[in-house]
């Protein structure tokens, strides 16, 4: 039976050639101490983590960029109970990028100091955390921050 449309793996092909910066590619970037997004050539706002489009307008008319690595602390949570295969206790924290976009990832900081007096503070990326569990597909890194 002939489905209408294309076919899957024309599908797939299609979605993977959108991808001007892959998880991968931003994850080797952030190792070698660089954190990547994804500039839009149509409204001018940085993407990051990246994705296929633009997380403001859709557009696909996107480039890579290199972002200052620097943000302000917007929240933060301590975990004490980790998942399986974590040591805690660790903190996790979101940050607002000097570019705009808010990112993920572990708060290098005293957790028994941790107060919400932090919030609002510069961050920098100083360095990755590297994982790998059962859930994650592989090695990954995430952002480790230090507050300026
Ligand atoms: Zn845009």
């Amino acid at each position: 039976m002939n489905m209408v449309g294309r076919e899957p793996a024309e599908m797939e092909k299609d979605i993977k050639s959108r991808y001007v910066l892959t998880s991968k590619d931003y994850e080797e970037a952030l190792k070698q101490g660089k954190l990547i997004g994804l500039k839009c050539k149509d409204c001018g706002s940085v993407t990051c983590p990246p994705m296929i489009v633009c997380q403001r307008c859709s557009s696909i008319n996107v480039v890579p960029t290199e972002l200052s690595g620097k943000g302000e602390l917007m929240t933060y949570t301590v975990i004490r109970i980790p998942p399986e295969g974590y040591e805690a206790p660790y903190i996790v924290c979101l940050a607002k990028t000097d570019e705009g976009p808010w990112i993920v990832g572990r708060l290098d900081y005293d957790v028994e100091k941790m107060s919400e007096e932090v919030l609002g503070r510069s961050v920098k990326i100083k360095g990755v955390f590297a994982y790998s569990d059962k859930y994650s597909g592989g090695e990954h890194v995430c952002p480790v921050f230090s507050i300026l």
